[in-house]
């Protein structure tokens, strides 16, 4: 339940690791089972030869788990301080293939419902949601719900910080409507997916909703709160170059994806209490799209997805090794 949810320090990233089942072509090609989940928060790899092979994170959901549980314990709390006026931000991070775009389907579900639920039971507040959905494929950011827009630009405001110059946003009418304008950035997105089959890989999406709330009687001194809620389906993490634990590079891919990498490293600043640091949020275009819901005054969940395989352990152990740099 919700209520047994534990609550996070507020400014510690909430990073939970879920693995999905085997697909049924890693069942068809004999594929095995690499990982354990031996309580709710660990997951030890199966492969003895590995001896670094206990992981730890603020939750771990297993091949079981539904989104709703996931929602709950992974993103709840964050997507509802949105509600609150402070920016929030999920991201699901892991290699193609691992879950990321079906986690975020569920979450952006749960997200609805919750929501509306909640402003349906604030009888005392007015609520205004605005959307708007965007995709960055190699640094150039596009309207996902206006693709006929060609490639926007990021302009800095003196107020707002980074803007999307020309980004469309819809007045949410009600959460039928949420839905609709959701499912529109999907089929939005695959209609790229035609033009080259791996674009989904290589590009990030991101969902946000725009809250603004004030209270019904004007006498009660007017207090409004505006807040975002970001939702992220990042590009595969096979597009980062890979690190060592103090963040040294080992390898890089061929399709080095800017976006990410720069968010790898914003994150792991972030966390760890090195916020002194400079925070190279004007790197990247996703990293500076995201400057205001990351850090500072905003709070942070990411979802590592994996696939439980064995075929995949190698991957598997980079997304938890991400995942670790971000507790
Ligand atoms: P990604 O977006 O990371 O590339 P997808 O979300 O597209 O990965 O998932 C890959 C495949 O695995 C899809 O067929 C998807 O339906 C399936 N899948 C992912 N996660 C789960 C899950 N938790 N339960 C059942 N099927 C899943
Ligand atoms: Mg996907």
């Amino acid at each position: 339940t919700p209520s047994s949810t534990p609550r996070i320090h507020q400014d510690k990233i909430l990073v939970t690791v879920r693995i999905r089942p085997l697909t049924p072509r890693e069942l068809a090609a004999y594929d095995l089972i690499a990982w354990d989940c031996t309580d709710e928060n660990t997951l030890v790899s199966r492969n003895l030869n590995h001896h670094t092979g206990t992981y730890t994170f603020d939750k771990v959901f297993d091949p079981s788990c539904p989104t709703r549980k996931i929602y709950e314990q992974g993103a709840r709390d964050v997507a509802l301080s949105a509600i609150n006026g402070i920016n929030a931000t999920i991201f699901a991070y892991g290699q193609t293939s691992s879950g990321k775009t079906y986690t975020m389907k569920g979450i952006a579900e749960n997200v609805i419902n919750d929501i509306y639920a909640h402003i349906e039971n604030a009888v005392e507040s007015k609520f205004a949601l605005r959307l708007s959905a965007l995709e960055i494929y190699n640094e150039t950011v596009v309207d996902l719900l206006n693709r006929d827009s060609g490639a926007l630009r990021l302009l800095d405001d003196p107020e707002k910080g980074t803007v999307v110059e020309k980004l469309t946003e819809e007045v949410v009418k009600d959460g039928q409507h949420l839905r609709c304008l959701i499912a529109t950035c999907e089929a939005q997105r695959q209609v790229g997916e035609t033009s080259l089959n791996d674009r989904s890989s290589r590009s990030h999406q991101i969902i946000r909703l725009t809250i603004e709330s004030s209270l019904r009687e004007e006498s009660r001194c007017g207090r409004s709160l505006l807040a975002s809620l970001s939702l992220v389906d990042l590009a595969g993490s096979e597009r980062v170059a890979q690190t060592n634990a103090d963040g040294t590079r080992l390898k890089e891919g061929s399709h080095i994806n800017r976006s990410l990498l720069t968010l790898t490293t914003v994150i792991r600043k972030l966390s760890g209490g090195k916020k002194t640091g400079h925070i190279p949020y004007r790197d990247s275009k996703l990293t500076r799209i995201l400057q205001s819901s990351l850090g500072g005054n905003a709070r942070t969940a990411i979802i590592c997805t994996m696939s439980p395989a064995l075929s995949h352990v190698e991957q598997s152990r980079n997304t938890l090794a991400f995942a670790t740099s971000a507790m």
